[in-house]
């Protein structure tokens, strides 16, 4: 009895220790692999994922200027330490910038854009920031008094998503790097299949986009897990790398996030992964060979004839959204009116069946869907 009893101790010990360097104790368990291992362990075997990722990609080449879209948030300073370390220790011979927007939310991006100027300084990395404000004459405090609570997501995502693009230009950037993670993109394959659209669904699982537009996008964190699984509490830790390498981070929601749509397909996806860590990565992998039938009529692309910014319809949703604002007739441009929607072309037939998706959702994973 006793044997047994001491076997079973030696056997749980063993089971603590890190799978990988047999030495240190195991801390984190990663729904990925299930492999137990250890803080120094997880700090590796992540950069060397990330490093694999962009390498059997082909992200980056040599000389290039890279912005890398900085919130303040975990992942996108997680993206601006890892890419920075990944950058020196491998000569990638990439010029590395950070690239935030001032959305002009008082209490929220004020503070998380104190932080991206914090990581400037820790990283070394020169910092663009572009405010909406200059941009289009209208803060998101000034937008949501004119709009309300309701479709204020729909304006920062669009203005964002441009922002994003003209600060990248303003840099002369040759590639713009997001820290959207496996989570965000399982997320955006669910609610792009809810809202029905075909369009987003068959592009937002590629890790570079907009190769045939003028600063194209990639994600390097597309297999990165979000979380990993505490070995003591059994609990998904959240912002893993970010949380144990101390990083410096702004970690508050938005004061304007409703979230709602979002949130249950979010929520849905946390408890799927709970049941089957591999959840995750099977939900991209469906996203990824998901292919659109040939009858179905995609939106041909083309400029802006206002502001030459890449739009399928005679003038790019921001312009739409602007006119709007600017008349007084804030929500001119998120009604169903055929001019109005990107996509409504291809996608009239899926907007009569599901009301949802009746706008345009090129939005940020903050509310909507950026890809
Ligand atoms: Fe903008 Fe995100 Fe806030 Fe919505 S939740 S208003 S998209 S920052």
């Amino acid at each position: 009895m006793e044997t047994i009893q001491a076997l079973e101790k030696v056997k749980r010990t063993t089971a603590r220790v890190c799978s990988l360097c047999n030495q240190r104790k195991a801390a984190l368990k990663r729904p990925k692999t299930l492999e137990q291992i250890c803080i120094e362990c997880f700090y590796n075997v992540f950069e060397d994922e990330i490093h694999r990722v962009i390498i059997e990609n082909n992200l980056f080449k040599p000389g290039e200027r890279v912005a890398i879209g900085a919130s303040g948030g975990k992942d996108s300073t997680v993206l601006a330490y890892v890419l920075s370390e990944l950058n020196r220790r491998h000569n990638y011979g990439l010029d590395l910038f950070l690239l935030s927007v001032d959305e002009g939310i008082t209490g929220y991006r004020d503070d998380s854009l104190e932080t991206v100027k914090r990581n400037e300084l820790q990283y070394g990395l020169p910092l663009k920031i572009v405010s909406y404000k200059e941009l289009y004459g209208w803060t998101m405090d000034e937008i949501v008094k004119a709009i309300g609570l309701k479709n204020n997501c729909t304006f920062c995502g669009v203005f964002r998503r441009q922002a994003l693009d003209r600060g990248a230009a303003l840099i002369q950037a040759d590639k713009i790097v997001t820290g959207h993670n496996a989570d965000d993109i399982a997320e955006t394959v669910l609610l792009n299949i809810l809202r029905g659209d075909i369009a987003r669904l068959s592009r937002c699982t590629d890790i570079t986009t907009g190769e045939n537009g003028p600063i194209p996008r990639c994600k390097p964190f597309k297999y990165a897990y979000e979380k990993e699984i505490e070995v003591k509490t059994k609990s998904l830790t959240l912002s893993t790398y970010a949380y144990f390498k101390k990083l410096d981070y702004f970690s508050t929601e938005c004061i304007y996030s409703p979230n709602a749509y979002r949130g249950f397909a979010r929520e849905f996806i946390k408890d799927l992964e709970r049941i089957r860590p591999s959840a995750i990565l099977d939900i991209i992998r469906s996203g990824e060979n998901f292919r659109i039938s040939t009858t179905t009529r995609m939106p041909e692309q083309g400029t802006c004839q206002r502001c030459g910014y890449i739009s399928s319809q005679k003038l790019c949703k921001a312009c739409v959204l602007l006119d709007g604002l600017n008349r007084g007739l804030p929500k001119l441009g998120i009604g169903r009116k055929k001019e109005c929607t990107r996509e409504n072309s291809n996608n009239q037939e899926q907007i009569k069946r599901n009301p949802e998706n009746k706008g345009p959702s090129l939005h940020s994973k903050h509310g909507n869907i950026e890809f």
